[in-house]
């Protein structure tokens, strides 16, 4: 195995379990792998520190185990079924409620650079590194044997997420079993239908599960805006909950007709739901004061530091006018996925936009990704959706 040693006084990154080698801290190699394969990373001093997938790019090595370990069938069965059964655990694989999941979520849970989301015994895999690619076979095995029966098929969705330099060839495809004739999926007891083969992500955004559920008690009678609905989760547990009226927004003309779709599904008839293509700023400066329950879950504004600036300026904007138009005693969900923008600088953005709104604001709950997204203790950086739900007068 080839082996990457560090420069001394780089090794305090992987000395605290961080899963990432940067380019820069790597004094030499003994070879020159492949990429994808497994490399061995060594302190100064020659002694042992990790194993993981070598990388060309900033992030060198993304760590799979700290312990000197073979990298093989075994262990990825075993870190994917550790993974299920925490998903039992916790009320998702194998609910009758919900089956839809985040079954790895990549460093959350060890394997860095895969992501596999399951929607009714479908597992979507994507993958993000050039190693998990490698080790796909390996991957689909444990998937086969870890989720057994309830595996109705594998779909690698992965053509977008793989890195383009490498120039690896694929088309997202079934690798096992075939499109269900039943292509709905179930969270807390109300259906969708995600679209893994052309929708954004995986097809459906699984993260937002409890913070839909908590939109279900604040529902009652209200008028509810779902800005940025996409596939209208938060609408159908507002309309469950009781909500006097549901108007859904999103910029996509596609993500439009998923949500009407999906009220269909769920509703049939209802007449309380509308939805409009429209962008959300166009959207709001139209609307004064008819709804007394929002939600904003923008799409991520900032992907990178050097965009920071720019992107929270958007989300002031767009909390600015939220905040300004939502009516006294409203309640306001909003959030932010990007994973550079941190919970107190969005905390702090939220609350420049309440200033400038000039209204009276109170947190009443902070919110965050659910279990089936873990945030491995050492990579904070995963830790990427935050929400706020504000009480307005
Ligand atoms: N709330 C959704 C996920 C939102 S993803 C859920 O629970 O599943 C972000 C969505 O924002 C995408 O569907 C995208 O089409 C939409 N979008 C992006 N820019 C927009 C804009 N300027 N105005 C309105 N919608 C926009």
């Amino acid at each position: 195995m080839i082996i990457l040693t560090l420069k001394s006084g780089k090794e305090q990154s992987l000395q605290r379990f961080h899963p990432w080698v940067f380019s820069g801290a790597i004094a030499r190699m003994s070879g020159t792998p492949e990429e994808g394969e497994v490399v061995e990373v060594q302190d100064a001093l020659g002694c042992f520190m990790a194993l993981g997938h070598y990388q060309i790019g900033t992030i060198t090595v993304r760590v799979l185990s700290f312990d000197p370990v073979h990298i093989d069938q075994q262990f990825y069965t075993s870190r994917i079924r550790e993974a299920y059964q925490l998903r039992r655990q916790i009320g998702l694989a194998e609910s009758t409620q919900t089956n839809a999941f985040r079954l790895i979520h990549g460093e959350g849970d060890y394997l860095p650079g895969l992501v596999i989301d399951m929607y009714n015994g479908v597992a979507v895999v994507q993958m993000h590194s050039v190693g998990m690619w490698r080790d796909r076979e390996f991957i689909y095995n444990a998937l086969r044997e870890v989720v057994g029966d309830n595996l109705k098929a594998i779909y690698n969705k992965s053509e977008d997420t793989l890195p383009f330099k490498a120039g690896i060839e694929m088309q997202n495809t079934y690798i096992y079993g075939q499109r269900p004739e039943d292509k709905t999926a179930m969270e807390n007891g109300l259906k969708f239908y995600p679209d893994w083969e052309k929708g954004q992500k995986t097809g459906f955004f699984v993260d937002q599960r409890d913070n839909r559920a908590l939109i279900e008690r604040y529902s009652k009678g209200r008028s509810v805006l779902n800005m940025f609905c996409y596939t209208g989760g938060f609408s159908m547990y507002a309309m469950r909950g009781g909500a006097k009226l549901v108007h859904s927004v999103d910029s996509s003309e596609r993500a439009i007709e998923l949500t009407n779709n999906n009220v269909e599904l769920n509703f049939p008839g209802d007449s309380r739901h509308q939805a409009t293509a429209e962008d959300a700023f166009k959207f709001m400066q139209q609307t004064e004061g008819e709804f007394d329950l929002m939600i904003l879950d923008p799409p991520a504004f900032a992907k990178h530091y050097n965009v920071l600036n720019n992107a929270l300026k958007g989300y002031r904007r767009l909390n600015t006018k939220a905040l300004e138009m939502i009516r006294p005693g409203g309640i306001l969900f909003t959030f932010s996925c990007s994973q550079v923008v941190s919970k107190e600088v969005f905390r702090t953005m939220v609350f420049s936009s309440a200033a400038k709104a000039h209204r009276r604001v109170s947190i009443l709950h902070q919110l965050s990704q659910p279990a089936d997204h873990p945030v491995n203790i050492y990579h904070p950086e995963g830790e990427y959706l935050k929400g706020l739900v504000l009480q307005v007068w």
